[in-house]
This record gives C-alpha cells, structure tokens and sequence, in this order.
C-alpha cells in the first residue's frame, strides 16, 4: 500500500494518506485542506520552521513546474489537432472536388 504525505504548512501538521483514496484530507487544527507533497519528501519536525519554510518552497517551486510542462503539452496537443482537422477538411475538399469532375 502506497501512502501520499499531506501536509498544512501554517500549522506543520502531516498526515499520511493513502494514494488512491479521492477525498482531499483536512488539517487538524485549522480544518483547511491539506497540500500533497508526495512520498519522497521528508516532513521537518514541528519545531522545525526553516524546515517546514523550505518544503514549502520546494513543493510549490515542484508543482509550478508541473503545471508549466503541462500547460506547454496541452498547447502542442491543440495545435496537432487543429493541424489534424485542416488535413481531413482538405481530405474531404478533394473528394468533393473528384465528385464534381466525375459528375
Ligand atoms: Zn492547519
């Protein structure tokens, strides 16, 4: 069984949680949603503000990155199919155009 690490940043509370479970669990304290860091990263313990300060940092710096790369492959995906959709609509412009010469 693999576990995700939740965390809430204000209140360096984590929370193990296991992956294939959809609900976003909730942070103790403040009752907000806890943010998911994956497995790999270690948790700082609670006293430890520069700890908690940097996985912050990291996650957010991790996860702005994702989305990027994400948003770029979204953009050429679209521009394939756009390029798809030109082709097949010249696809259909000549066999229009063979219809009326054998007409
Ligand atoms: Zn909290």
């Amino acid at each position: 069984m693999s576990n995700d690490n939740w965390v809430c940043f204000e209140c360096r509370y984590s929370k193990r949680q296991n992956k294939m479970r959809k609900d976003i669990p909730k942070c103790v304290f403040c009752k907000r949603e806890l943010y998911n860091i994956g497995y790999k990263v270690k948790i700082p313990k609670k006293i430890d503000l520069k700890g908690w300060l940097n996985i912050k940092k990291t996650s957010f710096e991790r996860d702005r990155k994702y989305l990027e790369q994400k948003i770029v492959q979204d953009v050429k995906r679209r521009h394939e199919i756009e390029k798809e959709i030109v082709r097949i609509g010249k696809l259909n412009d000549n066999k229009e155009n063979r219809r009326k010469i054998n007409d």
